[in-house]
C-alpha cells in the first residue's frame, strides 16, 4: 500500500510564510529574504513527509499567496492592466492579488471567491481576449527541481484545465470553447516538460468535478482531456477530486486514458457506491481519499480499514491519503502545549495525519492487522466517552417550537416603526464593524495574555481604543458608530473563548486568504454562555457618542461554519445550541439600550453543499432557522443588522431574505456589484448596504469611485433603505488609509444625497 498527500499546508507552522511575504511588501526585506523563507518551508515541508514515508509527495503546492493564481500565472493569464506595470514576475503576481497603488500607475486587484465549500479564498482568474495561452511561468518545474536538487521525487500538482476555465472569468467575447485549444496545448507542453525534467506522476486538480455537472460540462470535460492525455508522454496524469463525489463524471473519468484517480471517501457520499456499481479501470491507480483533510479529528483505524476493505473489493491498485489538501488543517498538535493529553489524543493535524498514513500503511502490510501496536494503540484512544452531554442545553434545543423562530410583526411593519425612530438621513453611513488593529491592539493582548499587564490595565487600553475611534467617527461623519472591536482578535476565536464547550489551540493556524490566517476553535461539546460577553464594551462605547453605536456579534452559522466541527453531533443540533447563546447575547444588549445589533453570517454561504439536491435538506433546512433563532426575541423597533462576505449568494437569495434581518451588508465592489442587479430581480426585501469599496487591499478609492459606486446602487435599487458602507471588517487595514478612505465614503454619500435632494 502506497501513501500520497494532495498539497500540504505552506503558510509555515509558525506563519513564517505570512510575515515574510507582509514584510516584504512593506519594503522592509528584499527578494533574496523572502525566497530563502519560502524554500526553507518547502524544504521542511518535503521533509517531514518523507520522514513519514509517504510515496507521493506534492511539489508546487507551495504559493506565496494562491495557488490558483500561481496556475493562471503559469499560463501566462495575466491581464493587461497588471503587464502593463511592467513589475517583475512575482510583483505581478502580488499586484494581481492585493491591487497596485504606486509610482507605475494603479490597480486593483482580482475577484477573491470562497474555495468551494472551504474558508479559503482563490483569486479569480480573467481571461482577456488578447492573452495568448501558453507556458509562461516556471514556477512549477523550478519547485520541482529544488525537490530533486534535494533528493526527492515529488510529484508536481497544479490546477486542471477543466476546474481552471469554470473558475475563470472571461472578459472579453470570448468563452471557454474559444480557449480550448490553447489551453490543452499549453497543458500538454506542460506535460512534456515536467516529464523530460523527470517527473513521473502530476497531479491535475479537478475540484469542480464534484459539484453538479450539465452535459455540456462533461462534453467540456472529455473535450479537454481526450486530447490532452492523447499525445505520447512520459509522465502520468493523476486527475485529482476532493470535497465531494464525482456521481455525475465517474464513467467519463474511467473511459479516459488517466493514469490515476483521486477521489473523496470521506465528503464523497456516493463514492464507495459509484466503485461498486461500475468498477474501477485494471490499468488505473485509485488514489482514495480515506481519512478527512479538512477535519482534525484522530481518524478511528477500524472504520478507516473498513474503508480501504471496501475499496480494494472493487480496485486493484489503490494509493491511500487525505481526502483533500491539508491546507485546511494547522501544522501539527505538537505545538500545543497547553492542550492536556485527554484533548489531543483525539486531534490530529497534517503532521499527524501523516503519521496516521504511515501507521495505516504498516498495519496493512501486516499479515495480522488486528494485533499491531499502531491499531491497538488506536482503539485505545477511542475508549471511553469524549465528552458528557450538557442536559440542559440539550432540553432547551429539544423544546424550540415554530414561534421560537419567528420574529413579529413582521418587517414591513417594523420598517415603519424603525423609521420613526432612527431618522437616518438618506443613505446612511457606516462600517461593518472592526477597525485597524493596529500594532499596540496585538501588543496589548498578547501581554494581557502573558499576564505582563493586568486584566484591568487591559480593559483601560480597550476602553481608551473605543473612546478613540468613537471620536474618529463622530468627526468623518458617520451616522451609525461602531466601537471597533479591538477586544477580538477573531470574530469566531472571540465569541468561542467566551462560550462554553469550544476548545483552542495555540498555533493552529490556518490560511484563510494570501498571508490571512485564522485559527479556528474547535467544537468539543455542547455549547452554553453562562455570561454575557459583549455588553460592556458595547455599552461603553453607546454612551460616548449621541450617534447609534451598533452592538456586534458574529452569527451561529459563522460561528459553526468557522470552526472545526464536531462529528459526533449533527450541525443543526450544533448549530441550534450556539444560537442559543448569542440569543441570550441578543437579548442583553437590547436591555442595555443597543437599539442597533449586527449579527455577523460572514460565512453563511460557504457551507452551502456543492450539490443543489444537498442544499436544503443537509443546510439551508436549519441555517436559516439558526439566524432567526438568534433574533426572533427583540423589540420591533430594535434593528437587526447582519453582514456577509460573499456576495455570490444569487443562488440563495431568497433563503437570506428569509433570514428576516432589517439590513444587510456585504461585499460587493470586488465584484463590480454585480449583485445590486440580481437583488432586484429577485425583489429582495431587507434592505441593503452593497459594500462600496474593496477592503482586502490597500489602495484608497476616491470620492468619484465611491459615488460612482452608489450612483449604480441607487439607479438600480432606489435610494429608500440603502446603506453606505464598506466591503467587510477594517481590521487588517492601517490606520491611513482606513480613516481616508472612510471620509471618501462620506463625502461621496453626502454628495449623492445633495443629487437626490436636487
Ligand atoms: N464585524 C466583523 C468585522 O468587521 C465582520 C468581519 C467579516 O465579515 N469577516 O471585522
Ligand atoms: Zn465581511
Amino acid at each position: 500500500m502506497l501513501t500520497s498527500v494532495i498539497g500540504y499546508p505552506r503558510i509555515g507552522a509558525s506563519r513564517e510564510l505570512k510575515f515574510a511575504v507582509e514584510k516584504y511588501f512593506k519594503g522592509e526585506s528584499d527578494r533574496e529574504e523572502l525566497n530563502r523563507v519560502a524554500a526553507n518551508l518547502r524544504s521542511a515541508h518535503w521533509n517531514v513527509q518523507k520522514h513519514h514515508g509517504i510515496d507521493f509527495i506534492p511539489s508546487n503546492d507551495f504559493s506565496y499567496y494562491d495557488h490558483v493564481l500561481d496556475t493562471a500565472v503559469l499560463f501566462n493569464l495575466i491581464p493587461e492592466r497588471y503587464r502593463a506595470l511592467e513589475l517583475d514576475p512575482l510583483d505581478t503576481c502580488f499586484a494581481m492579488a492585493r491591487g497596485y497603488q504606486g509610482p507605475r500607475g494603479e490597480v486593483k486587484p482580482l475577484a477573491m471567491k470562497k474555495w468551494f465549500n472551504t474558508n479559503y479564498h482563490y483569486l479569480v482568474p480573467e481571461i482577456e481576449d488578447s492573452v495568448q495561452i501558453q507556458v509562461a511561468g516556471s514556477k512549477i518545474f523550478d519547485e520541482y527541481e529544488e525537490a530533486k536538487r534535494q533528493k526527492l521525487e515529488t510529484k508536481p500538482v497544479l490546477v486542471g484545465a477543466f476546474t481552471l476555465l469554470k473558475l475563470a472569468k472571461f472578459t472579453g467575447r470570448k468563452k471557454a470553447e474559444h480557449v480550448m485549444a490553447d489551453i490543452v496545448r499549453a497543458y500538454q507542453d506542460l506535460l512534456n516538460r515536467l516529464g523530460k525534467q523527470g517527473a513521473r506522476w502530476i497531479q491535475l486538480d479537478e475540484p469542480y468535478l464534484v459539484t453538479d455537472l450539465t452535459p455540456e460540462d462533461i462534453r467540456m470535460f472529455t473535450e479537454l482531456y481526450r486530447p490532452l492525455l492523447s499525445a505520447k508522454r512520459e509522465v502520468k496524469v493523476l486527475v485529482q477530486t476532493y470535497f465531494g463525489d464525482v456521481r455525475d463524471c465517474y464513467e467519463t473519468l474511467q473511459i479516459l486514458p488517466f493514469d490515476g484517480i483521486g477521489l473523496d471517501f470521506v465528503d464523497g457520499t456516493q463514492s464507495l457506491s459509484l466503485l461498486k456499481q461500475y468498477g474501477f479501470a485494471k490499468e488505473k491507480t485509485l488514489f482514495a481519499g480515506v481519512i478527512n483533510g479538512r477535519n482534525i479529528w484522530a481518524s478511528r483505524y477500524a472504520d478507516v480499514l473498513q474503508t480501504i476493505q471496501d475499496i480494494q473489493q472493487f480496485a486493484q491498485n489503490v494509493v491511500i491519503g487525505p481526502s483533500c489538501s491539508l491546507l485546511h488543517v494547522p501544522y501539527s498538535i505538537q505545538r500545543e502545549t497547553r492542550l492536556s493529553k485527554e484533548y489531543t489524543r483525539y486531534l490530529a493535524f497534517a503532521e499527524e495525519k501523516l503519521r496516521e498514513l504511515s501507521e495505516l500503511k504498516r498495519i496493512l502490510s501486516d499479515g495480522n492487522p488486528l494485533e499491531t501496536e499502531w491499531y491497538k494503540h488506536n482503539e485505545e484512544r477511542f475508549a471511553g466517552v469524549r465528552c458528557e452531554p450538557d442536559k440542559e442545553v440539550r432540553a432547551r434545543v429539544a423544546a424550540l417550537t415554530d414561534r421560537d423562530f419567528t420574529r413579529l410583526p413582521e418587517r414591513p411593519e417594523r420598517k415603519e416603526i424603525q423609521k420613526q425612530k432612527f431618522h437616518f438621513p438618506a443613505l446612511p453611513t457606516t462600517t461593518i464593524g472592526s477597525l485597524p488593529q493596529t500594532p499596540d491592539v496585538r501588543a496589548a493582548r498578547a501581554a494581557c495574555r502573558k499576564k505582563s499587564i493586568s486584566e484591568t490595565e487591559y480593559k483601560q487600553f480597550i476602553f481608551d481604543k473605543i473612546r478613540q475611534c468613537i471620536r474618529r467617527q463622530e468627526e468623518i461623519g458617520l451616522d451609525v458608530l461602531v466601537h471597533g472591536e479591538f477586544e477580538r482578535n477573531d470574530m469566531v476565536e472571540y465569541f468561542g473563548e467566551c462560550l462554553e464547550g469550544f476548545v483552542f489551540t495555540e498555533n493552529g493556524w490556518v490560511q484563510s486568504y494570501g498571508t490571512r490566517c485564522v485559527k479556528p476553535p474547535i467544537i468539543w461539546g455542547d455549547v452554553r454562555r453562562s455570561r454575557p460577553i459583549t455588553v460592556e464594551y458595547a455599552v461603553f462605547a453607546n454612551q460616548l457618542t449621541n450617534k447609534p453605536v451598533k452592538g456586534m456579534l458574529t452569527g451561529p452559522v459563522t460561528i459553526l461554519n468557522w470552526s472545526f466541527p464536531r462529528e459526533d453531533l449533527s450541525p443543526k443540533e450544533t448549530a441550534f445550541q450556539i444560537a442559543l447563546a448569542i440569543r441570550d447575547e441578543v437579548l442583553d444588549l437590547e436591555a442595555h439600550g443597543i437599539d442597533i445589533i449586527q449579527i455577523d453570517e460572514a460565512a453563511i454561504r460557504e457551507k452551502l453543499p456543492l450539490r443543489k439536491s444537498d442544499w436544503y435538506e443537509q443546510y439551508l433546512s436549519w441555517a436559516i432557522p439558526a439566524f432567526r433563532l438568534v433574533h426572533s426575541g427583540v423589540k420591533p423597533e430594535t434593528q437587526i443588522h447582519t453582514h456577509m462576505c460573499y456576495s455570490q449568494f444569487g443562488d440563495m437569495i431568497r433563503e437570506i431574505d428569509a433570514m428576516d434581518a432589517d439590513v444587510i451588508t456585504f461585499e460587493a465592489a470586488r465584484s463590480n456589484l454585480e449583485i445590486v442587479d440580481t437583488l432586484k430581480e429577485s425583489g429582495f426585501q431587507t434592505n441593503v448596504g452593497p459594500g462600496v469599496y474593496d477592503v482586502h487591499s490597500p489602495r484608497i478609492p476616491d470620492v468619484d469611485e465611491i459615488k460612482q459606486a452608489i450612483r449604480r446602487m441607487v439607479r438600480t435599487l432606489g435610494s429608500d433603505g440603502l446603506w453606505v458602507n464598506p466591503d467587510c471588517g477594517l481590521k487588517t487595514r492601517g490606520e491611513a488609509e482606513t480613516w481616508a478612505s472612510l471620509r471618501n465614503l462620506v463625502q461621496a454619500a453626502v454628495e449623492i444625497r445633495a443629487e437626490l435632494h436636487s
